[in-house]
């Protein structure tokens, strides 16, 4: 296709009775139906005076409505700004401001109507600004093209192997359970599932039960989610009477996963692939798939580089392989709205730095190792807070922990941990060094210890905040 608007063309023209959209327990729309009601809400932006090129946010909860005013952005020409429902109205305020955002979709007003219209926008055009999750600051708004949606829905349709052949066309039914405002649920589901000509089942609101049901009901072939909502699907009761006869494909990514989870997932679909998926905002999801053969064998690596992704280290360590993974592809943002110093950060020679400490095995499997902020350098050591923390885990009466560089006269840097204890005991120190001794390097111990009697601050993705950790903690000397 030559942009998304001609993409949902197609499937209008071709599919046009076969379904689109399944917003659970509400609407269902059909390919035709889409296009409709997306081309008035292409008409009702352009009567409203938005022109190509101009902003509109989508502040709604996540289904068929949500869908409805993406498509409305795409064909009206139209950048769409999906705004994480979960912000705070400060937070929400940045986004408006910062995209300069002329209309808002929001809430409890109906959506924009006009008579049909639409504009057909070229690949290099903007369609759309997703703002990152923030996790290392304020979230910053990466600016994702026709040609950036297309070439990931692409490569999110080609993933599979002989053993497991991509599922096309009406028989791949994903179930979404992520949120639409970020790139895993939009990009590699919502509009993955239209570019196979397949369909979307979108659940608004996270609900376990209903999800076990809704695997055998909606006849789900492809789930995709994160690690922590596996876990608890497993874990629920309803999940014994699921159907998963249908469900060809489970794809996971956005955090690591643990192999114990791994193994049980295996188990609870004896029929689907299993697939490590890593990427970013600003990748527009899908930059690199760890195939089903590989992923018993190397849980720990998120995969190769997807077809049209090339992939390199930045000044990897001589010694460990260590470098920042840099990247470059059709589905590379083309920079941060309204920040060109950002962008020019984010970039060396056309390649988009990562921000993530990664190690190419001699495969050319690429092993996420840590976050180059998060990266301790301890007197000339390099330290991954990642490595600490998947240690820690383990320690006497830690059940939450977060590693974060400590400021050092004589180091620079020294390895300080926030350790939250388990409900109704406490945390000894010293025990949790002798625990840490027998496990990692001496250098890698932390000097510093702060125990926190609240859960650690993590974003909306569940993601640690470190940059308010590192705030305000009274170390105390060790
Ligand atoms: P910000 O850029 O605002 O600090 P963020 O980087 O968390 O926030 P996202 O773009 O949502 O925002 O997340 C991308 C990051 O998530 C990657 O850079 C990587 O650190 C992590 N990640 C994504 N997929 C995986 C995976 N499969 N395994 C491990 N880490 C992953
Ligand atoms: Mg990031």
């Amino acid at each position: 296709p030559a942009s998304m608007t001609t993409l949902l063309a197609e499937r209008a023209r071709t599919q046009p009775d076969d379904e689109a959209v399944v917003e659970l327990d509400a609407d269902r729309l059909t390919f035709a139906q889409l296009w409709d009601r997306a081309s008035r809400v292409a008409g009702g932006l352009r009567d409203a005076g938005l022109r190509p090129g101009d902003r509109a946010a989508i502040t709604l909860p996540a289904g068929a409505d949500w869908t409805v005013a993406l498509w409305g952005c795409f064909l009206a020409g139209v950048i769409a700004v999906p705004v994480n429902t979960r912000f705070a109205a400060p937070e929400i305020e940045h986004v408006l401001q910062d995209s300069g955002a002329a209309f808002v979709f929001a809430p409890d007003h109906p959506l924009p109507q006009g008579d049909p219209w639409h504009t057909d926008s070229n690949l290099t055009d903007v369609a759309a600004i997703f703002y990152t999750s923030g996790t290392t600051g304020r979230p910053k708004g990466a600016m994702t093209t026709h040609e950036a949606f297309l070439s990931n829905c692409e490569s999110t349709a080609n993933r599979g192997s002989a053993q497991h052949p991509p599922v096309i066309g009406t028989a791949y039914r994903t179930l979404i359970t992520v949120p639409l405002f970020h790139v895993t649920g939009c990009n590699s589901q919502l509009l993955a599932a239209t570019y196979v000509g397949g369909t979307a089942v979108i659940m608004p609101t996270l609900d376990l039960a209903r999800m076990a049901k809704a695997l055998g009901d909606e006849r789900i072939s492809n789930l995709t989610t994160v690690p922590a909502i596996y876990a608890m699907l497993l874990g629920h009761e309803s999940f014994a009477d699921a159907d998963v006869s249908t469900v060809q494909r489970c794809g996971y990514g956005g955090a690591p996963m643990p192999p114990a989870l791994l193994r049980r997932i295996r188990e609870a679909f004896p029929k689907a692939a299993l697939g490590n998926g890593y990427g970013m905002t600003e990748t527009a999801a899908l930059a690199t798939s760890l195939p089903d053969e590989d992923a018993d064998a190397h849980p720990d690596s998120v995969g190769y580089p997807t077809a049209v992704v090339d992939y390199a280290l930045y000044h990897p360590d001589p010694v460990t392989g260590i470098g920042e993974l840099l990247m470059r592809g059709p589905n590379i943002t083309v920079g941060y709205w309204n920040d060109p110093a950002k962008t020019e950060a984010a970039f060396v020679d056309g390649w988009l730095r990562s921000g993530d400490m990664a190690r190419i095995d001699e495969d050319g499997r690429v092993y996420i190792v840590d976050r180059a902020k998060d990266m301790i350098n301890r007197g000339g050591e390099n330290v991954y807070c990642v490595e600490v923390e998947n240690a820690l885990a383990g320690a006497p009466g830690v059940a939450e922990s977060a590693v974060v560089g400590v400021p050092n006269e004589r180091l620079g840097e020294a390895v300080g941990a926030v350790l939250v204890p388990r409900p109704g005991t406490t945390i000894d120190p010293e025990a949790v060094t002798a625990y840490l001794a027998t496990r990692i390097a001496d250098f890698k111990v932390p000097q510093y210890i702060a125990i926190r009697h609240e859960p650690l601050p993590r974003n909306p993705g569940g993601k640690i905040l470190k940059g308010g950790l590192r705030t305000g903690i009274d170390w105390g000397e060790r």
